[in-house]
């Protein structure tokens, strides 16, 4: 069954038995509380004969003053302690009733009978008649008019409970459109999106604090999110290809050069040989880039281990300077110790010190300390340095800040430092002016920090 039916069906029965309920609750209510007072009613009759029973005097004769006192709709019938009957005084229209069945009881009662589908209040007490013997003076009174009236109320409250029915199941198919409006519209969008392949939105009509439109919202929010991925993702895709495209032609047209011409000039045997190299080396630096961008968060191992700055920065740093024959000097003020993954901790300090060493001459500094409760490592160089309008991009993929600067790379390298500092919990922020030099920060938990 659709939400929809389902919650229409489930609101509708729920309401519909909750005033059926309540108007049988209000009906057995206030018919036992009318019959009672009825019963209470025929006994303080029943009292005052017996008090005019004990006043009277011998010379009237007790059925004449029974029939003083009988219910204009009922009996008044007095009962030896044989079972027969005494006297027996009717009303004209209750006549009826003398033919109705009788015994002698041996205490009060008083309860509600029904003769010819119609109810009575029965009362008997036991009382001293004139002759000194004890015998049940018994009174039967008609509630015709009582059930007549329990009749309409009974009616009133049937027709109540079925015109009531009509608003209970409108108001519950709005609740139920209301509720499940959104949802078939995100159900909708969600299909034309699987249909047609582009990102739509949701429409949401007003701003509120409801957790529909907030569905409705997050649908939207996740949307574009996705759409922004996707457009990322087919920018990469497309970088990627153009820069393998570059190395590639080259190969290519060397390799063709080589094909036609090589045999019979050896001297072009060795450019081609060693540009080919180079490019099968530059490329094989880009597909090693781009596959460790392309792996996802959750495909990074990493592993936290205590790294004491100074010695892990000095051995790094040692390497570095032998590899590349530039200078690097480094500045501890302390001993910081910080939580991250030794070799992607290196690796990000290898593409901070490789652009420092590609965009500078001068020496490079290494900078250790702490700053705002966090470990701080600072790569700062003094050369061409980022102009202010580029800095927010350079951590892009495939950006690079000049492409005519025939120094840099694939524009790789600082969109991978990022991601190496986010598996480890760390950040990588670069301040930089253009013409003066850069410094690229990485941004470490400490050691004790929790
Ligand atoms: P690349 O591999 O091209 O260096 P990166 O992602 O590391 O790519 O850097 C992106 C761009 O930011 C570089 O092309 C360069 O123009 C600029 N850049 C990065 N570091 C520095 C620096 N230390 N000094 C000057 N420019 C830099």
């Amino acid at each position: 069954m659709k939400l929809r039916n389902r919650i229409h069906l489930y609101t509708s029965v729920l309401f519909i038995g909750l005033l059926i309920l309540i108007h049988t609750a209000i009906y057995f209510a206030f018919s036992q509380m009318i019959l009672k007072s009825e019963l209470e009613q025929t006994t303080l009759e029943a009292e005052r004969i017996m008090e005019a029973l004990g006043q009277t005097e011998d010379s009237v004769p007790a059925a004449d003053l029974l029939r003083a006192y009988v219910p204009i709709n009922g009996m008044i019938r007095v009962v030896n302690p044989d079972g027969s009957q005494l006297t027996t005084v009717t009303a004209a229209e209750q006549e009826n009733l003398f033919d109705q069945p009788f015994v002698f009881q041996q205490s009060e009662q008083r309860e509600i009978v029904e003769y010819d589908g119609i109810p009575y209040s029965y009362v008997s007490v036991p009382v001293i008649w004139t002759n000194g013997e004890i015998v049940n003076l018994q009174i039967t009174e008609s509630l015709e008019p009582v059930a007549d009236n329990l009749q309409v109320l009974r009616i009133v409250l049937i027709v109540v409970t079925v015109i009531a029915t009509i608003p209970v199941l409108l108001s519950a198919g709005l609740l139920s459109n209301l509720l499940t409006k959104p949802i078939s519209s995100m159900i909708e969008t969600m299909r034309e999106i699987r249909k047609s392949g582009h990102f739509k939105r949701i429409h949401l009509p007003e701003k509120s604090q409801n957790e529909l439109y907030l569905l409705g919202e997050t649908f939207n929010e996740m949307m574009d999110l996705l759409e922004k991925n996707y457009a990322k993702q087919e920018q990469f895709v497309s970088n990627a290809s153009h820069e393998l495209k570059t190395p590639l032609t080259i190969i290519e047209s060397y390799a063709s050069l080589l094909k036609r011409r090589g045999k019979k000039q050896p001297e072009l045997f060795d450019e081609s040989v060693d540009a080919i190299h180079s490019e099968a080396i530059r490329m094989k630096d880009l597909i090693q880039q781009l596959l460790l961008l392309a792996k996802h968060d959750e495909q990074w191992h990493v592993e936290m281990t205590q790294i004491p700055l100074t010695e892990f920065a000095e051995a790094a740093v040692r390497s570095f300077r032998e590899g590349y024959k530039r200078e690097v000097v480094i500045e501890a003020d302390e001993e910081v110790i910080v939580k991250a993954d030794k070799p992607k901790l290196k690796q990000l300090l290898f593409i901070l010190l490789d652009n420092a060493r590609k965009y500078s001459e001068a020496p490079i500094q290494v900078k250790i300390g702490t700053k705002q409760k966090k470990a701080v490592i600072e790569v700062i160089d003094r050369g061409m340095g980022i102009p202010a309008s580029e800095l927010p991009k350079v951590f892009d993929r495939f950006y690079r800040v000049d492409r005519a600067r025939k120094r840099g790379g694939y524009g790789l390298g600082l969109s991978l430092a990022k991601e190496l500092a986010e598996v480890m919990g760390a950040e990588v922020r670069i301040e930089s002016t253009e013409g003066i030099g850069t410094n690229a920060q990485i941004w470490l938990p400490l050691q004790n920090s929790h």
